[in-house]
């Protein structure tokens, strides 16, 4: 219930993440102002036809003037440039986000273009799908999920609790963790296992004594649902890594030498190690959801 806690939405960046918050803040009150911005003249083009921005300008500039919130939805390695050009145009007091999948490499190129009249607040919606672009977006995409915040020391907690409320409102819960921190727990729970994901697509594809056809005909039994994620935009996932590097190497090595002993136990028929293990990550698993 209440009141808006801004009067003006804009959104720079048209994709999934920012046509779901649109259809999102539009459900919940439909009297925010909403501006839009894409790079693409088709996608901006697009969302005019779908409606769910009150304008679409043809510059990020125009897009930000007079918002109370701007909202960078864009692939992470365009985040820079965009606060940048946008900077200069930033109404006082304004409180400035982003949804990037990884928050670190978010501040470090974004920080140094913000503002002191601005408050900036870096966040990430734990929500989405393998489809992207203004089509893709649906109000409930952040229902129940987590959209963590990532806010450096001494930023004004009435921002804060302004964008908590925006986001209580489009149906997801908030936390606030340290951006290295999120970083290292986004490596294990989102950027590794779709790096593992692709590779298993490529493993696929790779093979020539099963066919490809074969693949998609008896993908049922582990393939299909393993890979699904594996179909996400490309340019999104490139940046994720990219910005990333630390963390998801980390992990990934970890994985390796996991797979490396499991794949020992296979070769030396050690059954026993194979069900302790399997048994142990079953109670984990079973333990989500
Ligand atoms: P998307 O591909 O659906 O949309 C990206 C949008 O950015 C498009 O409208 C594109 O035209 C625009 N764009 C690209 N480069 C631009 C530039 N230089 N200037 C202006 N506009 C530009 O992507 P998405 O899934 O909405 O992802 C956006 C952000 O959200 C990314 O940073 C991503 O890390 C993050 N995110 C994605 C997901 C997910 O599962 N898709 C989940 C959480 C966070």
């Amino acid at each position: 219930s209440g009141e808006a806690p801004f009067r003006h939405v804009a959104l720079i960046g048209l994709g999934l993440i920012a046509s779901s918050m649109a259809h999102a803040i539009r459900a919940r009150w439909p009297e925010v102002r909403i501006t839009g911005y894409a790079r693409s003249e088709a996608t901006r083009n697009q969302t005019r036809e779908i409606g769910f921005c009150d304008a679409v300008m043809d510059s990020a500039a125009e897009a930000v003037a007079g918002a109370d919130l701007v909202v960078l939805a864009v692939p992470i390695g365009a985040m820079g440039e965009l606060a940048a050009e946008i900077a200069p145009h930033l109404a006082p007091d304004a409180v400035l986000t982003d949804v990037g999948s990884v928050k670190q490499a978010v501040i470090d190129a974004v920080g140094p273009h913000v503002p002191t009249h601005v408050h900036f607040v870096p966040g990430h919606p734990l929500a989405g799908t393998e489809h992207s672009g203004p089509r893709a977006g649906f109000a409930s995409l952040f229902q129940n999920r987590w959209w963590l915040l990532t806010p450096e020391e001494g930023v004004d907690p009435a921002a804060i609790e302004r964008l908590q409320a925006l986001i209580a409102g489009m149906g997801a819960k908030t936390d606030q963790m340290e951006a290295g921190h999120h970083d290292l727990v986004l490596a294990v729970t989102s950027h590794a296992p779709h790096l593992i994901a692709y590779t298993m697509v490529g493993v696929a594809d790779h093979l020539s004594r099963v066919t490809e056809s074969e693949v998609i005909q008896y993908s049922a039994a582990g393939f299909r649902d393993f890979t699904r994620i594996a179909a996400s935009d490309p340019t999104m996932w490139r940046d994720v890594f990219l910005t990333n590097r630390e963390a998801t190497l980390d992990i990934l090595g970890r994985f390796t030498e996991e797979l490396f002993v499991l794949q020992r136990a296979i070769r030396m028929g050690d059954g026993k190690h194979l069900h302790d293990y399997f048994t142990r990550t079953r109670a984990i698993r079973r333990g989500i959801i």
